[in-house]
């Protein structure tokens, strides 16, 4: 397709970067490869609006991939970081920050007993897991086909499907050693997991799930399947861990867990509980956490781990998200959900809106998406036309049919109608696209 607006200053950069750095990005999908055209640099984020290399303004639906629930520069964040920064950068020591942010999390969330800070969403399923095996000392973990754990060698495995299916390496780098552990099944499939759980009894040290995946798009889990999860982990002796790095501090106070209640033994945060900054955790059952180093000879360790600028960023992040900030987000989230259909609907082009909680994706079929096979079922190349008559616009958009977008308190009426605004040819561009 063609791309008839320009971005000079980001593509020089883009050139600039793509000398220096693999594909000109430090994190793949930002690459624009699944929608093409040229990645926009960004300069500024204020509210929910980002500025390009270029001078454009645009509505941010991305959010960071998240983090930014309370939009760009909010001011209480801005403050919380400018006072830390002024105290000093990193100590490699204890401080009281990591402290108030652990008080925060154990407060927020109820099966979260004990907490252990990091500084990636994928050092903590990384870790969650080796904890899980030095726990249970059982070597399998099962995963699900189109759940991103992060790049963690032993996660990256999504190959095949059916019932207990061994995990082949997706990626070269990862070893058949690595993977070999991994069984992949299909999402919301309680029976693959059973049969799994039969095959493998005694063996199977967790189950690792997104609490409501958003990395294959937003697919939800059916009633009853995180539930039947845990209690399949339950009888057999494994762990359930759930992956809260995406929904966690953002769907609800208490992520997915505040939303669905089936407690797990152990979880992941990231993205919104670091205000914007490298902060992540896991923690859960303090019997089991209890096995962590120093504590316990499972060992995990980070030289920057609560980190002492992250930490102010994410308590005061944390500390503005009251039940309003939930709601105001939810509110977002339906309407501009709404305005997508209605606009989509107008042009006659089969889609189906998928929500968990304020995260949703638009698919482009008709069909209700419960794995990753149908996610993988989409026409696509309806999303790519809708990207890039929305960028445009100015209004910028996860670039890939297979991610969640995001909305932020800091969406107001202004930004809400600069969608809307959008949509009508956006919608025309994804009616008469083709593959
Ligand atoms: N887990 C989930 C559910 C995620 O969505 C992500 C990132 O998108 C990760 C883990 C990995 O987090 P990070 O990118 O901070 O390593």
């Amino acid at each position: 397709m063609s791309f008839p607006y320009e971005a000079p200053v980001s593509q020089s950069l883009f050139d600039r970067a793509s000398a220096v750095t693999p594909g000109g990005v430090n994190s793949p999908v930002r690459a624009f490869r699944a929608v093409g055209g040229t990645p926009r640099f960004m300069v500024s984020g204020t509210g929910p609006y980002l500025t390009d290399a270029d001078g454009r303004e645009y509505v941010d639906l991305v959010c960071s991939w998240g983090p930014m629930i309370l939009g760009h520069s909010h001011p209480e964040v801005i403050a919380a970081v400018q006072e830390a920064v002024a105290r000093g950068t990193s100590f490699g020591t204890p401080g009281a920050g990591e402290v108030e942010l652990a008080e925060e999390i154990v407060a927020r969330i109820e099966p979260v007993e004990q907490v252990r800070l990091v500084s990636s969403g994928t050092e903590a399923t990384m870790s969650a897991i080796r904890l899980a095996r030095g726990f249970t000392g059982r070597p399998k973990v099962i995963k699900f086909a189109g759940c991103y754990h992060g790049h963690v060698d032993a996660l990256l495995a999504a190959a095949g499907s059916g019932v207990a299916t061994f995990g082949l390496p997706d990626t070269p780098g990862v070893t058949g050693a690595q993977a070999g552990d991994t069984i992949v099944l299909p999402y919301n499939d309680l029976e693959a997991v059973r049969a799994a759980f039969a095959a493998h009894s005694g063996e199977i040290a967790c189950v690792i799930t997104e609490a409501a995946p958003g990395n294959m798009g937003v697919v939800p889990p059916l009633p009853g399947f995180n539930q039947g999860l845990k209690d399949l982990c339950a009888a057999d002796g494994a762990l359930y861990i759930s992956d809260e790095v995406m929904t966690g501090f953002r769907v609800s106070k208490a992520g997915w867990y505040g939303i669905d209640g089936v407690r797990p033994d152990l979880m992941t945060f990231g993205k919104v509980m670091g205000g914007g900054f490298p902060a992540a955790a896991f923690g859960g059952r303090a019997d089991v956490m209890a096995h962590l180093a120093p504590a316990g000879p499972v060992y995990q360790a980070g030289t920057l781990s609560g980190n002492p600028i992250a930490t102010a960023a994410g308590v005061a992040q944390l500390r503005l998200l009251d039940d309003a900030a939930y709601e105001k987000v939810d509110a977002v989230s339906a309407e501009v959900r709404g305005l997508v259909t209605a606009a989509l609907a107008k042009e006659g082009v089969a889609h189906r809106v998928q929500a968990a909680g304020n995260m949703f994706t638009v698919f482009f079929t008709d069909a209700e998406v419960t794995d990753y096979e149908g996610a993988k079922a989409q026409e696509a190349f309806r999303f790519t036309a809708f990207f890039h008559s929305m960028l445009s616009q100015g209004v910028y958009l996860p670039p890939s049919a297979f991610e969640s977008w995001f909305v932020s308190t800091a969406h107001d009426t202004a930004a809400v109608e600069r969608i809307a605004a959008a949509l009508p040819a956006a919608a025309r561009a994804a009616a008469g696209a083709t593959a």
